[in-house]
């Protein structure tokens, strides 16, 4: 087989959406597998919805992604005259034709088909003028469009789709469709297919949107006698609700840049979304960049379309819980010194950085990371779960006072006793803290864990938290005396 050469040709009308990301990933993924080439182009011929700070956007979604590309970016408007040579040539080659109907005598054409309800379709008037016909319009200066000329012969387009399989689309169902407009212009539809042929596209890996375009598009390979790519339709993404995911309806949760600002990783993100529509065939769901490179192939795309599980009103899905799980994978495993890189503009922005955290403190910074992060799942819950660790102002999670404080009111005092008997504490560690606690308990006659929970709640906030004695060590003494002193807020 000749280089495998796939592009990524996203619309510059928006911001990169997790779909279009998606489509990105499988086909950056097939390249490299390959051994092959992704070409960027940016299909920006929508002169009025495109704009430079959508592209501008995509492209900084792509890298933050990692999405690498071979060639490009080329921006489609740089191609016009490729676009109009070619509907020159299918005129030339008698595969397309100038019609001149109006707009006014096409649109009541196709209100009577409505009224009757029948399905409308140009009704060809105009394929067969003659050559002195099309002169004297021309002539009199009549606007017209280009239509390619559909075969009128019974038969119809073939071919096989490596997801969706053999797919038929006769001829008589297909209208002459235009491919120039009146202004000029030429269709999407034309200029997609000139620029997948001039830059030799083997495979075109695309959402199943598509798939309405691609008879046609075919049509016009073989009219312009190139060879036919490969195609690949990927199934869409719904919701929860089976609708297809937007930014009208779903907001920003489907734009990449939201899950960067929530302290995504990007190779986290990758790696659910290619799950969005592929599988291995077993139920693995992680992988590493290499392992997914291997393991991808065309054959693993479901025809099933996949599900954003996303519960729009429900404040708690700030995305599909499996991203969540997903990106947490990567955020408890990774290499600490890239992960505390990659905190640091979440707690800088949060106004939690300290610039001694890469000097002196550099060791209590990492220590303190590797200490809570099992339970985290995004970069930004270092500085709204873990605020307690960097900072003295942090908030206390209603559920740990019910649990922990509340059923207990006696802790009013035995918290800030506590206090007293650590802050004596000579050699202030974790196996002294947790001697200096039990023995406490055991002379109040209560249980350690009440005792342990109550100071977990009010020196983190949290319910839930590593362990305890450990916690009271990074603190360290001052924090954690102040703090349990403090506690008779909580019992007022
Ligand atoms: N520009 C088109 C889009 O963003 C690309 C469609 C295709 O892949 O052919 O939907």
């Amino acid at each position: 087989m000749s280089e495998v050469r796939v592009r990524f040709p996203p619309s510059p009308t928006g911001y990169l959406h997790i779909g279009g990301a998606r489509t990105a990933i499988y086909n950056w993924l097939f390249a490299k597998k390959h051994n092959g080439k992704l070409v960027l182009r940016i299909e920006d011929t929508d002169a009025e919805r495109s704009t430079q700070e959508s592209i501008d956007g995509i492209l900084d979604g792509l890298r933050w992604l990692g999405i690498t590309w071979d060639e490009g970016p080329y921006f489609q408007t740089e191609f016009a005259a490729d676009h109009a040579a070619a509907a020159q040539r299918l005129l030339d080659t008698g595969h397309a034709y100038k019609c001149f109907c109006a707009k006014e005598e096409l649109d009541a054409k196709r209100d009577t088909a409505m009224d009757a309800k029948q399905d409308y379709k140009y009704d060809k008037t105009c394929r067969n003028l003659s050559a002195q016909e099309i002169e004297a319009r021309e002539a009199a200066g009549l606007p017209f469009v280009i239509r390619f000329k559909v075969p009128e012969e019974d038969g119809a387009v073939v071919f096989e789709d490596q997801v969706y399989g053999r797919i038929e689309r006769n001829y008589a169902d297909i209208e002459d469709f235009v491919i120039v407009r009146s202004n000029g212009k030429p269709l999407y539809l034309l200029c997609n297919v000139v620029d997948d042929i001039r830059d030799r596209i083997t495979h075109i890996i695309r959402g199943q949107d598509g798939l309405a375009n691609t008879p046609r598009q075919i049509l016009i390979y073989r009219a312009l006698g190139a060879q036919l790519p490969i195609f690949a339709h990927m199934p869409l993404t719904l919701d929860l609700q089976k609708r297809k995911i937007s930014k009208r309806s779903h907001g920003e949760i489907v734009a990449v840049q939201y899950y960067r600002k929530i302290g995504f990783l990007p190779w986290g993100l990758i790696n659910f979304l290619v799950l969005l529509g592929w599988s291995s065939g077993d139920d693995r769901e992680i992988f590493s960049q290499e392992e997914l490179i291997a393991a991808f192939s065309l054959e693993g795309i479901n025809r099933s379309n996949s599900i954003f599980n996303y519960k729009k009103d429900d404040p708690k899905f700030i995305t599909d819980p499996k991203a969540l799980n997903i990106n947490g994978h990567y955020l408890h495993t990774m290499p600490v010194e890239e992960m505390a890189t990659l905190t640091q503009p979440f707690l800088a922005e949060a106004g939690l950085w300290d610039a001694a955290y890469e000097g002196s403190r550099r060791d209590w910074f990492l220590n303190t990371l590797t200490l809570i992060r099992d339970r985290y799942y995004t970069l930004a819950d270092f500085t709204t779960l873990g605020r307690a660790y960097f900072a003295d102002d942090f908030e206390v999670e209603e559920r740990a006072v019910e649990k922990n404080l509340a059923k207990n009111p006696l802790l009013a005092e035995w918290l800030p006793l506590l206090a007293d008997r650590l802050a004596a504490l000579p050699d202030y560690n974790r196996e002294t803290v947790e001697t200096a606690a039990r023995t406490l308990a055991e002379e109040l006659t209560i249980k350690p864990g009440i005792l342990i929970n109550g100071a977990r709640t009010v020196v983190t906030g949290c319910l839930a938290g590593p362990g305890m004695f450990e916690v009271l060590e990074t603190l360290g003494k001052d924090r954690v005396v102040k703090r349990l002193k403090g506690s008779s807020r909580f019992f007022a």
